[in-house]
């Protein structure tokens, strides 16, 4: 699939009516790193970083994990990484954590709500990241924060930490960036003191998607039901970017949505400007992008919502296959 897009790697994901839409990658093994390159992505715009904790048998080293982190930065040569700080919980869990019996794991202990009730991993895995960056750039993003409080306190614990590190004599980072993923319907509507303190926000709309809808996203049967393309997530979507104008804040789309070409097109017609996605998604949704005319789609979208229909996917499609 590379191949068929081999042409446009290089080329940038412009618009018919010349915007620019930045496409990054995600990832979250050093065997992905090489796919930058492939790819043609501009950097890693979501790293998860679960699989180091799932695969082993106990909580890894500060040192292994910085080791594993630094091997990433260097494979991206240069390019941007977005570590995501630990995700687990949910559907994510780690074998030596004495598993809670939670009725809703989805909506329990996890990500960042495990991070800041129990700070010493949370804290030791920041410091690896610290360590790891080692003079260079380095962007951190908290998951799953549902209200203006905890990113505060995650982004408190990072600053905590690069001044212990500073006071150890370790290299800082030469830029620190912190931010926030937007994956509860609750973070849209945070003061806009949090849209001013984050640096970046990144949309995770495989939880935003499934908490909008209150429709698990493991669940097929429920998960079928409800469009992305459908008008009231749109409309969502829509008022998130809104905000993050409104403060200048950078703001990116994460979820396996950014990776489907109607969906990366209509995300980029409301406003979007960065998307992360799947590798070998790059090549295709670039491919869209180059063809279309995003003041066009806006219009067909703004159409579709007022003409009273429920997604606007079929207005969509018949205008990108010309019929009408
Ligand atoms: C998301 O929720 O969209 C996301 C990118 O995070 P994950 O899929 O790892 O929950
Ligand atoms: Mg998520």
């Amino acid at each position: 699939a590379q191949q068929r897009y081999a042409s446009i790697r290089d080329k940038p994901a412009t618009t018919v009516d010349g915007k620019t839409i930045s496409l990054h990658m995600n990832a979250g093994l050093i065997a992905d790193l090489p796919s930058l390159i492939g790819s043609g992505a501009e950097g890693v715009g979501l790293f998860r970083t679960e699989l180091q904790f799932l695969t082993r048998a106990h909580v890894p080293r500060r040192s292994e994990l910085a080791a594993i982190y630094s091997s990433v930065m260097d494979a991206a040569q240069g390019k941007q990484v977005v570590f995501r700080t630990l995700d687990i919980g949910s559907d994510k869990v780690l074998p030596y954590m004495k598993p809670t019996e939670e009725p809703n794991p989805a909506m329990g202990w996890r990500a960042i709500r495990v991070g800041l009730d129990k700070k010493g991993v949370m804290r030791m895995q920041l410091q690896a990241l610290i360590r790891a960056a080692n003079g260079r750039p380095l962007s951190v993003m908290f998951p799953f924060v549902a209200q203006f409080d905890e990113f505060r306190e995650a982004r408190q614990h990072l600053l905590d930490e690069l001044d212990r590190e500073r006071k150890l004599g370790h290299a800082l980072p030469a830029d620190v960036k912190i931010g926030a993923m937007l994956e509860t319907p609750s973070l849209a509507f945070a003061p806009k003191q949090f849209f001013e303190l984050a640096d970046f926000i990144s949309i995770g709309g495989n939880d935003l998607k499934q908490f909008f809808f209150a429709a698990d996203r493991e669940n097929e049967r429920v998960r079928k039901r409800y469009d992305t393309l459908n008008v009231s997530f749109l409309t969502f979507l829509e008022q998130i970017v809104a905000r993050c104008q409104d403060t200048n804040t950078p703001m990116s789309f994460c979820g396996e949505d950014a990776g489907r070409p109607i969906e990366a097109m209509c995300f980029a017609a409301i406003g979007m400007r960065t998307l992360s996605m799947r590798p070998a998604s790059i090549g295709p949704v670039k491919s869209l992008l180059r063809r279309v005319d995003l003041g066009e789609a806006k219009a067909v979208i703004d159409a579709a919502r007022a003409s009273g229909a429920q997604s606007v996917r079929p207005a969509v499609m018949d205008w990108l296959t010309g019929r009408n």
